[in-house]
């Protein structure tokens, strides 16, 4: 059986892990630091455990489970990394450089079932859910490529907005939010991190209720039923009203702002009138929402959609300002290395595919 990754334990069950193993809890915190602080790639790095207590880890755990494929690095900074898991399966992460620090977007799931006809993580049906350990890895290898350069810099920001739905990965995806935020750990501030979900209601209340103070972002790309439903086919489950009713309990639970992400795509949910549809749904909470427009990133199999011209993308804008809607136009990242969610997934399978025919 594959080891199971120690990044994938909170500081609960790590704790539990050494008490079941009949040693002292303290231990639990030392290995911590070892791995979030320090940051070791290996247990023998451990210098303050016995040998045995290193054979015994090393005898059931691993460190990190992912082997890097690629890394591309873009002229504005972006890297793009793409990782082999265990089973060979392979995932993306992405490191953006904003102005405030550094941001990575992790990948939750080997696939995406929801099948968003937009996204090029939709087109490969979802294989598995990553493991809690998987997705913390993801930080940890972005994380290394920095402390190799030695410039001190760390990640400061996490977005969960790469490949799957993390809401369909649901308490892998918590016990992830759980280790990373951890203070004596990684410490990533909740404000910090973003969960964006492409809708799933009940599991909106459901997070309203997990005491994280994680910031959540929701993907609408339109402003009624019928174009929601042709480009998203969770709407068919979760339409607006049920999504609104969700978001509404959500805010009154925790006064908590909520992104909306919306991506322009050319003359499917771009027109004026879609912008006043938008602003009309989002009237009676202006105070704690906004919207990000989000410049469509073309997709080779989905040649059906093309980006929302300037003027039209200034146009929407306006008519959301003019109704009181916060709103802001999303700057780009990496458009030069494949940056969009499961574009070099993709590229990379299709070259696999050619070389092995
Ligand atoms: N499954 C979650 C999180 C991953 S997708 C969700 O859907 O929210 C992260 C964001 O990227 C979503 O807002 C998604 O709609 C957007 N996205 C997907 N394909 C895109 C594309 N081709 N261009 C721009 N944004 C895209
Ligand atoms: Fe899945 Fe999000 Fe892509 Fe939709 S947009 S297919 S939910 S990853």
């Amino acid at each position: 059986m594959e080891k199971q990754s120690i990044y994938g334990l909170t500081i609960e069950e790590l704790t539990n892990w050494f008490l079941e193993n009949g040693e002292k809890k303290f231990r639990a915190a030392q290995v911590w630091e070892w791995l979030y602080q320090k940051r070791v790639k290996d247990f023998s790095e451990m210098t303050n455990l016995s040998k045995n207590l290193i054979t015994k880890l090393t005898d059931q755990f691993v460190i990190n489970p992912l082997k890097q494929i690629v890394v591309q690095e873009a002229t504005d900074g972006t890297v793009k990394y793409l990782f082999e898991l265990p089973d060979k399966n392979m995932i993306e992460t992405v490191l953006m450089r904003q102005e405030y620090g550094l941001s990575v977007c992790v990948t939750t799931q080997v696939g995406c079932n929801i099948g968003c006809t937009f996204c090029a993580s939709g087109l490969l049906k979802k294989n598995r859910d990553l493991t809690a350990g998987e997705i913390v890895a993801q930080i940890m290898m972005v994380q290394h490529y920095f402390d190799e350069r030695q410039e001190g810099e760390r990640v400061s920001h996490v977005v969960v907005m790469g490949i799957g739905e993390p809401f369909d990965n649901y308490d892998n995806v918590m016990n992830f939010l759980h280790i990373i935020n951890d203070a004596k750990g990684l410490a990533i501030g909740a404000r910090h991190i973003t969960v964006s979900t492409s809708g799933l209601a009940n599991k909106i209340k459901e997070f309203a209720d997990n005491g994280l103070q994680v910031n959540l972002a929701i993907s609408l790309h339109a402003p009624n039923n019928e174009i929601r439903t042709s480009i998203m086919r969770i709407n068919r489950s979760f339409p607006i009203e049920k999504l609104m009713a969700a978001v509404d309990e959500y805010l009154e639970k925790t006064n908590r702002r909520i992104t909306f992400e919306y991506i322009m795509l050319n003359q499917v949910n771009d027109r004026p009138e879609h912008a006043q549809q938008l602003a009309d749904l989002l009237k009676d909470k202006k105070k704690l929402t906004y919207v990000n427009l989000i410049p469509y990133n073309p997709v080779s199999e989905h040649d059906q959609y093309s980006r929302s011209p300037k003027a039209d993308v200034l146009k929407f804008y306006d008519v959301l300002k003019k109704n009181g809607i916060n709103c802001v136009i999303r700057k780009e990242h990496g458009t030069d290395i494949d940056a969009a969610c499961g574009q070099l997934r993709s590229k990379q399978m299709k070259k696999e595919k050619a070389t092995t025919k």
